[in-house]
């Protein structure tokens, strides 16, 4: 199953992921990150299709995906 990984620090809470995921299975959290935004969480896992909608979407390179134990890092150039 996939698994993604939002990294808190490195969101500025824009919101894409949150519109882009076709599950809608991401949401705004209520806590603030050192940078001072609420940043993005997974609402429920379980219903990932692992679509990676999110991860492309990300301006930011927040989000990861593993899958199978393997870890994929989207446009980390
Ligand atoms: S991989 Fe697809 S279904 Fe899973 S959280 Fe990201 S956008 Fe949503
Ligand atoms: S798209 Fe990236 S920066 Fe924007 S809310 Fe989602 S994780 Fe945060």
């Amino acid at each position: 199953m996939p698994q993604i990984i939002i990294s808190p620090d490195s969101c500025k809470g824009c919101e894409l992921c949150v519109h882009a995921c076709p599950q809608q299975i991401l949401g705004m959290g209520k806590k603030i990150n050192s940078k001072g935004y609420f940043y993005a969480e997974m609402v429920e896992q379980m219903r990932c299709i692992g679509c990676r909608l999110c991860c492309i979407t990300c301006p930011d390179m927040a989000i990861e995906m593993k899958v199978n134990g393997a870890m994929y890092h989207y446009f980390s150039y």
